[in-house]
C-alpha cells in the first residue's frame, strides 16, 4: 500500500452561515411520511411530529428545540450538527441555532478533519456526503446520518459495480497507465477509492475546471464519473471536443467494449474524455428558454454545473451551491434580481434570506417554457427524507446511549435506499477504501491549492 497522504485542510475555506431569518408564516414544503417509513425506534417521535397542529416553521422548531438542547447539554462540545444547503428551512435554522454548520458537499466532507475534537457528528444530507466525512474522520469520531435511505440519485446510478466495467475495459484496451479517472464528489467511497488507486482525483462543482485541466496535462484518456452533464459542461468550457459515453445505471454494469461495433470503438479510441452517463434528476428539469425569459425581465441567471449544456450556454453564470449563495446574497451583479437553477429548498432558503436585503430571487423554472407551463423547480426528494423527526429521534436516542448502527456511517458502506440496510466491508477492504479515497481527495485538495502543479500542456 502507498504512503498515506497528509491532509492539510487549514487553508481550505469554511462554510458560510446562512443566518436564515425565521418568520411564522414560513411553511415546511414537504409532506409527512407514512409511519412505516421510519425505523422502529423513530416511530414515537414521528407520531409526536404528526400530532403538531401545523407545519409552520416556528411550531416545528418549538417541538424540536428541547430535544436538541438536551442532546447538546449531554454531549457538549463533542457534538457537531451538519446539514447541506438543500435541506429544508426548519433543519437549516435549527442547526444554525445550535452552532452547527451548513455547507455544500465539499465543505461537509472536510468537517471531521477540520474538527478533530468533535466525536459525535450528525449529518442531515445524502449518504455519500456522510460517507465522505467518515473517510476523513479519525478513529474517535463517529458519523451518523439521520436517514440512511437518503441517497443521491446521481450516485445511485453510479454504484461501484456499475462503474467497475468501465475501469476494467478501458484499462484493458488502453492500459491503466493511460486512463486517468476523475470522479465528482457525488460518488461513493468505493468509487472514490477506485479513482485514487489509479492516480485520479475527486472534483467538485467549484473546482471541476481546474481538476480536468490538471488531468488534460497528463495526456491520458480522462474517465469522468458520474455526471454526464457536468462532463459535457467542463468539456465545453475547456474546448474538449472528442467525447465518448459509457452508459450509467445497470446498463453501465452490463456494457462492454467487446460488444461494440467498429464505429463506437473508433469513437472511444479518438476520445479525450469518456463520460460515465449518470445525471441529477433535480438539475435536468431546466431548459434554455427559461434563461431567455428571465433575461428579458432583467434578472441575472445563475445555474448549477449539473444542468444540461444548453442551459449552461445560455445562462450568465454557472457555479457551485456556495458560489450561488455568495453571489446572490452580496448582489454581485448589482441587479437585485436573480433567477437560480438549482435544488428548490436551497432556492427557497435563499429567497427568504434575501427578502430583508430587497433582493428578489426566483427559481429559473418559475418561467413558462416551451415544454411546460409555469413551474416551481424541483426539490431533492431523497435528501428531504432527513425530516425533523429523524433528526430529533437520532439525537434523543444517542443521548440515551442507544447504539444506532442503522444510522452509523463507515467508509465503503453500501446502502439499499429502499430498506436503509447497509452492507459493510471487512476491516482490510475498509482500510483500502479509506486509503485510496483519501488519495483521490488529497489529489483534489493539492490541485485546488496549487500543490500539484500542472504538467506542461
Ligand atoms: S440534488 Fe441531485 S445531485 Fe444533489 S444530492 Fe440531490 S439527487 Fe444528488
Amino acid at each position: 500500500m502507498n504512503k498515506r497522504p497528509s491532509f492539510n485542510t487549514a487553508n481550505t475555506y469554511q462554510p458560510s452561515s446562512t443566518q436564515m431569518q425565521i418568520t411564522n408564516d414560513m411553511s415546511i414544503c414537504q409532506a409527512d411520511y407514512p409511519l412505516d417509513w421510519y425505523q422502529e425506534e423513530f416511530i414515537p417521535y414521528a407520531e409526536e411530529y404528526q400530532a403538531l397542529p401545523n407545519r409552520k416553521l416556528t411550531t416545528v422548531l418549538a417541538w424540536m428545540t428541547p430535544y436538541v438542547q438536551k442532546a447538546k447539554n449531554h454531549f457538549g462540545d463533542q457534538l457537531l450538527l451538519l446539514a447541506h444547503y438543500y435541506m429544508g428551512g426548519d433543519i437549516v435554522r435549527l442547526i444554525e441555532q445550535f452552532g452547527g454548520q451548513i455547507g455544500d458537499s465539499y465543505q461537509l466532507a472536510l468537517m471531521a478533519a477540520n474538527h478533530p475534537e468533535k466525536s459525535v457528528i450528525v449529518e442531515s444530507a445524502v449518504h455519500f456526503m456522510a460517507e465522505s466525512i467518515a473517510i476523513l474522520a479519525n478513529n474517535t469520531q463517529q458519523v451518523y446520518i439521520t436517514n440512511p435511505k437518503s441517497g443521491c440519485s446521481m450516485e445511485i446510478l453510479a454504484k461501484d459495480f456499475m462503474v467497475e466495467p468501465a475501469f476494467l475495459d478501458l484499462n484493458a484496451r488502453y492500459g491503466a497507465e493511460n486512463v486517468l479517472p476523475i470522479c465528482y464528489m457525488n460518488t461513493s467511497g468505493r468509487v472514490k477509492a477506485m479513482t485514487g488507486a489509479q492516480g485520479g482525483a475527486v472534483c467538485t462543482s467549484s473546482n471541476v475546471q481546474k481538476i480536468v485541466r490538471w488531468a488534460q496535462s497528463k495526456k491520458k484518456k480522462i474517465l469522468f464519473i458520474p455526471d454526464q452533464h457536468m462532463g459535457e459542461n467542463v468539456a465545453y468550457w475547456l474546448g474538449i471536443n472528442n467525447l465518448a459515453y459509457w452508459p450509467g445505471g445497470t446498463a453501465g454494469a452490463q456494457y462492454s467494449l467487446r460488444n461494440q461495433d467498429e464505429k463506437t470503438l473508433e469513437k472511444f479510441d479518438q476520445s479525450e474524455m469518456i463520460l460515465f452517463s449518470s445525471h441529477c434528476a433535480v438539475h435536468t428539469v431546466y431548459d434554455a428558454t427559461m434563461c431567455d425569459y428571465w433575461h428579458n425581465k432583467g434578472y441575472t441567471t445563475i445555474v448549477h454545473p449539473e444542468c444540461r449544456n444548453e442551459v449552461i450556454r445560455t445562462a450568465q453564470h454557472a457555479g457551485s451551491t456556495a458560489f450561488i449563495w455568495d453571489y446572490v446574497t452580496h448582489d454581485r451583479a448589482n441587479t437585485q434580481r436573480y433567477a437560480i437553477a438549482t435544488e428548490n429548498h436551497m432556492v427557497e432558503n435563499l429567497k427568504q434570506h434575501c427578502i430583508k436585503f430587497g433582493i428578489s430571487v426566483v427559481n429559473l423554472a418559475e418561467a413558462p417554457s416551451l415544454s411546460a407551463s409555469k413551474g416551481t423547480g424541483c426539490g431533492c426528494a431523497t435528501m428531504s427524507r432527513n425530516d425533523p423527526p429523524h433528526l430529533v429521534a437520532l439525537l434523543d436516542l444517542l443521548r440515551q446511549g442507544k447504539a444506532l448502527s442503522y444510522n452509523q456511517v463507515k467508509a465503503g458502506d453500501v446502502v439499499n435506499e429502499f430498506t436503509g440496510r447497509r452492507s459493510r466491508l471487512g476491516k482490510q477492504d475498509q482500510d483500502w477504501v479509506i486509503h485510496h479515497a483519501k488519495q483521490a481527495l488529497a489529489n483534489m485538495i493539492n490541485i485546488t491549492e496549487n500543490r500539484l502543479i500542472l504538467d506542461k500542456m
